[in-house]
């Protein structure tokens, strides 16, 4: 084990962070899905502590970030029906935001999975789409017409022009790099003045949350930190972002899907998700608040 790191978000000394919760790391049963996204809980993790500062969760001795780049690069990829799912709860919480973007025309995403997001986007009138992802089996579940918005690796602010972009989202990725703060300030001379940046992350303050406390999804071997409401707006505005809001949504999946992430023991979750099937209640999508939390800031004009 190598030295303790200070907050990724405040910088605050790791020396007064409290233990949140220990290390839990079973080696024999780490797998290519331990790195999926959507995939089923594990209740693995790193060490982690809290920030006394920004309240920022987050892995004091995280691995190094060639191995994680090797993690994520050869991770397993699963179903883009519940991709499809997140993406359509996305911009429903993001669409807001593109009444105040100053143009609509070039859009960035960092971790896009298959790009289905920016399918939306799209949509939506946006014409110049650029994502970034680490997985290439990702990538090769991505439809052939998106895979030319698509570039493998992980992201590098020297890979594109200043001020290029009008909108730069981060979906459930901003937990999983080794420096949030290093996205944020890129993110920030990224954006053209008057565009924007977005982030979905959990909020371990939510009550969900709270609720299942260790037994909550969240608690995964992927999270190299956990965000709160008020440590996300810490993270935004201390890159220098104008009008931050941060704000809780609701994210509607599949019933069956729902059932994957219930803290319940799977012998029982088998048992129910297969009596839903048999009733065709599995296919019935439901809207649940998670304890997300959308984040959005602007640069000055
Ligand atoms: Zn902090």
């Amino acid at each position: 084990m190598g030295e303790s790191r200070n907050c990724p978000v405040c910088h605050a000394d790791f020396k007064n962070a409290k233990l949140f919760i220990e290390k839990n790391i079973d080696s024999a049963k780490l797998s290519g899905f331990s790195f999926a996204s959507r995939k089923e809980p594990e209740y693995m993790c790193h060490r982690l502590v809290q920030c006394p500062n920004c309240g920022l969760v987050y892995a004091d001795q995280p691995p190094g970030e060639d191995e994680l780049a090797h993690a994520y690069h050869v991770a397993d990829y699963d179903s883009s029906e519940e991709a499809n799912d997140a993406a359509a709860s996305y911009i429903r919480a993001i669409r807001p935001t593109f009444g105040a973007l100053a143009r609509r025309q070039s859009a960035l995403e960092i971790g896009t999975g298959t790009g289905i997001f920016l399918e939306c986007l799209s949509r939506e009138g946006f014409t110049n789409l650029v994502g970034i992802e680490p997985s290439s089996a990702a990538i090769a579940a991505a439809p052939e017409y998106r895979r030319a918005w698509i570039r493998e690796g992980m992201f590098d602010e020297k890979d594109f022009d200043p001020e290029s972009f009008d909108l730069i989202c981060c979906f459930m990725t901003m937990e999983h790099v080794r420096d949030p703060g290093i996205i944020a300030h890129s993110a920030l001379r990224l954006l053209r003045p008057g565009g924007a940046f977005v982030t979905v992350t959990h909020d371990y303050r939510s009550p969900i949350n709270r609720l299942l406390g260790k037994r909550s999804p969240i608690i995964d071997i992927e999270h190299m930190q956990l965000f709160s409401k008020r440590s996300a707006r810490h993270l935004f505005e201390s890159a220098g972002y104008a009008d931050v809001t941060v704000k809780a949504f609701v994210n509607t999946y599949s019933l069956r899907y729902w059932m994957r992430l219930a803290p319940l023991p799977r012998g029982i979750k088998l048992a129910i998700s297969s009596l839903m099937a048999s009733i065709g209640l599995d296919n019935v999508k439901l809207g649940v608040n998670v304890g997300n939390i959308v984040t959005t800031g602007f640069k000055r004009a």
